[in-house]
C-alpha cells in the first residue's frame, strides 16, 4: 500500500510540477495592458498603483533587496526537507531564519506538517484542493477550509493565493476577493528590468486593475478586473542570454538556459546573478525562487535531485545574501513592508520581519505545531491515496502499558472533497470529539482536547476573522468539530516522519503508540506500536 501511495503521489507531483509555470515570452505589453492609475488617490497601505518604483517614494538605496522564496504543491517531510536544504542554515540581516511561502494544495499534503511549517514561521497559502487550473469557488475555498479545519491554521493567516500552472482567469481574482483572500501570486513578470516596457512592477492593488499578463488572460487589463484593495504579488522572472526571449519562472534550474538543449547548473547561475544584479542595481523590485521542491529532494524515493542543482542554489544565494540589505522573505513578509515601507536603516523595527516565537509552557502536551508541545502525540490516519498525519493525545487510560492515544485534530471520517471539505471526524465510543481552531485563539495556544485557549495574557490575546468560504459562501468562522462524532478510529498506519534538516528537536516524534478501540472501558483490543 505504501509503495502503490509513494509512487502515485511521485507521479503526480512530478507530472503536475513539470508542467506548471512556463513562459517562453512577454505576457503583456503597454498596449495590451492600457493601464493607467491616479496615484493622488491611490494611496498605502490600502491602494498601490502597479509602478516598477519603489512603493512610498523610497529612493532604491534606501530599499531593501528582497528574495521571495515559494514552493508549490503538496506538504510533505520531504518537500519540507528539500526547502530546509535552502533556507534552515541562514539567517537575515536581523538575525531570523528566512520565512517562505507554501502554495499548499490538498491532495497528499500532510496536515500535521502544514501546522509544524506554519508555526515555524512560514506563510501557508492556497493552492487549490485538487491542484485544477482556473479553479472553482469550491477548489478555492474548500482548500482554505481544509487547512483551517484540519491544520489548524486561522483564517486570517491564510491570505495568498497561487493558481496552478499558474492558470488563473479574471474570475479567479473574483472568487480570491470574493473569499478576502489579500493576493494573489500568479501572474509574470516577464520583460526585463533593464527594458524601457519592464512589467516587473512592485506589488500593486487592482483598484485600476492587471497591469500583468494582458496578452494571457481574457477580459483582465484595460482597467479591469477593479478589486479595490486586493493585491497582485507578480513572479519575477530571471533573463538569460537571450532576454526578454530566454525568460525562465518556476525552477528555472530544470529549463535549458540560451537556446540550449538540456539544464545548464553554471549557465543558469550567470543568469540567475546577472538578473538579481540588474534588480538590485535598478529599482529594486524583488526577485523570486519559485520552487517545486520535490525536483530538489534527497529524501523522497525515485527522485534523483541533481546535487550539482542544489549546491548551484546555494552558491545563487550564498552570493546574493553576502549583498548588502539583501534579505530572504514570504510574500507576507513582501506585502507587509510594502504597505508600509521604511528605509532599510529601520528594518530592524518591522514586525514582520522578526522572528518571536510565541511564549508558551514547553511542558504543555498539546498539538500545536511546536515540537517540544506535540513531541509524542502524532499519527497518521489512513486513506487510501494520502499520507495524512494529524495530532492524537494522550489519555490517562491505558490497556496498552502505553499511554492510549487518541485522533486531535481528529481524522476526518472520510477524505476532505469539494463538496465536503470539513468532514466528520472519527471519534471512538464514549470520547468526545477534538475541538478545531476557534476565532478567539491562535494555533499555538489552542488545546483541542481541553477545548480551550492557553493564552493568559494581552500579549497571545488573538481573533480571527470569519469569511464567506463555507458552502454557497456562508461565512465560516472555525472551530466546531467538523460534524458529527459517531465513527472509529481506523487501524494503525505508518509512522508520522518530520521534516528534518536544520530543525533537529523534531528528533524522536515518530515514536507513538495507536490502539483502536471498539468495547468495554474506552474499548481496547487491539494495540500496535510504530516507530
Ligand atoms: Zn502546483
Amino acid at each position: 500500500m505504501l509503495s502503490y501511495f509513494l509512487l502515485g503521489f511521485l507521479t503526480h507531483l512530478l507530472a503536475v510540477a513539470s508542467d506548471d509555470g512556463g513562459i517562453t515570452g512577454p505576457t503583456t505589453s503597454s498596449d495590451a495592458a492600457g493601464y493607467s492609475c491616479d496615484a493622488s488617490k491611490c494611496k498605502l497601505p490600502t491602494c498601490n498603483c502597479a509602478s516598477t518604483s519603489p512603493p512610498g517614494g523610497l529612493k532604491p538605496s534606501d530599499v531593501p533587496m528582497f528574495i521571495v522564496f515559494t514552493a508549490d504543491d503538496a506538504v510533505q517531510s520531504y518537500t519540507l526537507d528539500s526547502v530546509n536544504q535552502f533556507l534552515a542554515q541562514r539567517k537575515n540581516p536581523n538575525g531570523c531564519v528566512p520565512k517562505m511561502t507554501y502554495f499548499t494544495s490538498l491532495m497528499y499534503t500532510n496536515y500535521t506538517l502544514v501546522t509544524d511549517w506554519f508555526m515555524a514561521g512560514n506563510e501557508i497559502a492556497d493552492h487549490t484542493m485538487t491542484h485544477v487550473g482556473d479553479p472553482s469557488v469550491d477548489e478555492i475555498n474548500g482548500n482554505a477550509v481544509a487547512l483551517n479545519a484540519l491544520a489548524g491554521i486561522s483564517q486570517s493567516s491564510l491570505q495568498g493565493f497561487r493558481a496552478p500552472f499558474l492558470n488563473y482567469s479574471v474570475n479567479t481574482l473574483k472568487r480570491l476577493y470574493a473569499a478576502q483572500f489579500t493576493y494573489d501570486s500568479s501572474a509574470t513578470s516577464s520583460i526585463p528590468v533593464t527594458d524601457p516596457g519592464t512589467d516587473a512592477f512592485w506589488p500593486y492593488t487592482l483598484d485600476y486593475g492587471m497591469a500583468n499578463d494582458c496578452l494571457e488572460v481574457e477580459g483582465s487589463c484595460k482597467g479591469q478586473p477593479v478589486l479595490p484593495g486586493f493585491w497582485e504579488i507578480p513572479m519575477y522572472a530571471f533573463f538569460d542570454e537571450l532576454g526578454v526571449a530566454g525568460p525562465h519562472l518556476m525552477d528555472p534550474w530544470l529549463d535549458a538556459p540560451n537556446g540550449g538543449s538540456k539544464p545548464d547548473d553554471a549557465a543558469t547561475l550567470t543568469y540567475m546573478k546577472d538578473t538579481f544584479t540588474a534588480h538590485y542595481n535598478g529599482n529594486r523590485q524583488p526577485i523570486g525562487l519559485y520552487t517545486h521542491p520535490i525536483h530538489l529532494s534527497t529524501t523522497y524515493p525515485g527522485v534523483n535531485a541533481s546535487k550539482s542543482t542544489i549546491d548551484m542554489i546555494n552558491q545563487f544565494l550564498d552570493w546574493a545574501t553576502a549583498q548588502q540589505n539583501v534579505w530572504i522573505v514570504s510574500n507576507e513578509q513582501l506585502l507587509a513592508w510594502v504597505k508600509n515601507p521604511v528605509p532599510v536603516s529601520q528594518l530592524n523595527n518591522v514586525d514582520a520581519l522578526k522572528c518571536t516565537p510565541p511564549q508558551i509552557d514547553a511542558s504543555a502536551k498539546i498539538c500545536n505545531g511546536i515540537p517540544n508541545n506535540e513531541n509524542g502525540l502524532l499519527s497518521h490516519c489512513t486513506f487510501p491515496d494520502f499520507s495524512f498525519s494529524t495530532c492524537v493525545s494522550q489519555f490517562s487510560v491505558s490497556l496498552c502499558s502505553q499511554p492510549l492515544n487518541d485522533f486531535e485534530y481528529g481524522c476526518p471520517e472520510v477524505e476532505p472533497t469539494l463538496s465536503n471539505p470539513n468532514p466528520a471526524q472519527q471519534v471512538p465510543d464514549g470520547l468526545q470529539p477534538r475541538f478545531r481552531l476557534p476565532a478567539n485563539c491562535s494555533t499555538a495556544f489552542w488545546d483541542p482536547i481541553g477545548n480551550k485557549c492557553l493564552c493568559a495574557s494581552d500579549s497571545c490575546a488573538f481573533t480571527d476573522i470569519s469569511r464567506p468560504i463555507g458552502p454557497a459562501g456562508a461565512n465560516f468562522t472555525g472551530g466546531g468539530t467538523g460534524g458529527s462524532s459517531n465513527g472509529i478510529p481506523q487501524p494503525s498506519s505508518p509512522a508520522y516522519v518530520p521534516f528534518s534538516a536544520g530543525v533537529s528537536q523534531l528528533s524522536g516524534l515518530s515514536h507513538l503508540v495507536l490502539c483502536a478501540s471498539v468495547g468495554l472501558l474506552f474499548g481496547i483490543v487491539e494495540c500496535s506500536k510504530h516507530f
